[in-house]
């Protein structure tokens, strides 16, 4: 063995003891991938730190492995162990996920549980990083993502709560796949004709779950479509106005625009965008329905973004009117949808995605989830990128989460025609268990308000 090669082991293995990092190895090593779907805390610490890994990298339901070159047979001669992502330095690895507007077309190496990872020189990473290109580097502690049943220590649990529980049973799974069947009914692109139509049947869905509906009109100034006009759009908003503080508002969100392989072009017919994302925007007129007659602290403003697939322009515009007014600080939290619908594997994989700031959230929907959608086996992530439209209230500095299916690459359908409802595998199972934790997690932001009696006093 060549005698750099020797130091650069022994320089190596010193900083793999180092706790937290066995991640930046600069020497491009093979790679192999373990499936890591709930095998605890301890199992996933001790193959981290075998000798032969010289550098590791979570991505939730899976373990990217840098592995010394003649250890790599062995791996593949276990279970649950497959071929890598080729030979890279993790300093080199980018993680792109569900990204609506693809800002380059560089081809993935593999996908890693619900990831895209790409290469990328070190140096065109923090210059991507500096342009806002929709991804992200290897966090510091080489975890992307981690399964909470792999998380050390007790499950978080809610207490349970039987009005938390009797909101938990209105979510109804079929009622909400058939909502999502009836959107994918319109070709519902920020440049289609039908897009009002769309509108106007969310606004009479909102009016159906007693909410006081407004639209937030807005001129979408598509990035990336060249030659594609500048138009007048809304998003549907449904208010339901807080009993004790109404002043303080709680976002539902998720676009309800749609797409194919073309994206800013109204008539190519189909554009279903059921899983992507009619999927979501039910989900959010689902959670209307489950809080009908549920009296809250907080008011809880219910409502569909378009021009997402142009770059998140809808939430983009309507984060900045509430900055310019000022009212983005009544903003104390927001729940985002976007892709719930897919479960290929069987697992009930579900996705809580937000920002190291936000990190202890994940706690909380981690503790929903225990409670009041057991079934669900959650990933979480504090890595999240400019990927969907919780982005810019994020960026406001308003708590905001993401919760969706395990990944878009995941799914074949994604941004394509074949987007429909048929192609959802286990639609209701998945989207059901996530609309129950978020139902829970919405109860407990919003606070729920002592019921009034018929003559108004509690
Ligand atoms: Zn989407």
């Amino acid at each position: 063995m060549h005698s750099r090669t020797r130091l650069m082991r022994a320089l190596a293995a010193a900083i793999t003891a180092l706790p937290g990092a066995a991640v930046f190895a600069a020497e491009p090593v093979p790679t192999v991938i373990v499936d890591i779907h709930a095998i605890g805390a301890a199992r996933l610490t001790e193959l981290k730190s075998r000798p032969s890994v010289r550098w590791s990298a979570e991505f939730g339901t899976e373990l990217l492995l840098g592995v010394d070159a003649d250890s790599k047979p062995d791996w593949l001669a276990q279970p649950r162990v497959r071929d890598g992502v080729g030979t890279l330095a993790s300093a080199e690895i980018w993680i792109r996920d569900h990204v609506c507007v693809h800002q380059s077309a560089q081809p993935a190496l593999g996908i890693v549980g619900g990831f895209e990872v790409l290469r990328m020189p070190p140096s065109a990473i923090a210059y991507s990083q500096r342009a806002g290109l929709v991804g992200t580097p290897l966090p510091a502690d080489g975890v992307m993502a981690r399964e909470l049943a792999n998380r050390d220590g007790p499950r978080a649990v809610m207490g349970g709560d039987p009005q938390v529980q009797a909101i938990v049973d209105k979510i109804d799974a079929e009622r909400w796949f058939q909502t999502l069947s009836l959107l994918a009914g319109f070709n519902r692109n920020s440049y289609s004709a039908a897009l009002g139509s769309a509108r106007d049947w969310i606004l009479s869905a909102f009016e159906g779950a007693q909410l006081t509906t407004s639209v937030f009109p807005y001129t979408l100034t598509p990035s990336g479509c060249a030659g594609a006009p500048s138009i007048n759009i809304d998003n549907p908003i449904g208010r339901k106005l807080g009993a004790t503080l109404p002043d303080e508002w709680i976002v539902v969100g998720a676009h309800y625009d749609s797409r194919n392989s073309v994206r800013c072009d109204g008539v190519a017919n189909p554009q279903p965008g059921a899983n992507d994302n009619a999927s979501g925007c039910a989900g959010v007129i689902e959670l209307a329905r489950a809080f009908v007659d549920v009296p809250t602290q907080r008011s809880v403003l219910f409502m569909c973004f378009s021009g997402e697939e142009q770059g998140l322009v809808g939430s983009q515009r309507y984060v900045e009117s509430l900055t310019t007014s000022g009212d983005i600080a009544r903003v104390k939290h927001m729940i985002n949808l976007d892709m719930i619908g897919y479960d290929p594997g069987g697992t009930l994989d579900a996705r809580v995605d937000t920002n190291a700031a936000n990190a202890a959230l994940l706690t909380q929907y981690g503790a929903a989830a225990a409670t009041y959608a057991p079934e669900l086996n959650l990933i979480a992530s504090s890595s999240t990128s400019a990927n969907t439209d919780h982005w810019y209230f994020l960026a406001a500095g308003v708590p905001a989460v993401f919760t969706w299916e395990n990944g878009a690459s995941i799914y074949a359908h994604y941004h394509q025609s074949t987007d429909i409802p048929a192609n959802m595998t286990r639609a209701r199972e998945l989207g059901g268990a996530i609309l129950k934790m978020d139902a829970a997690m919405l109860a407990s932001v919003a606070g729920l308000a002592p019921p009034l009696f018929a003559d108004g006093f509690e």
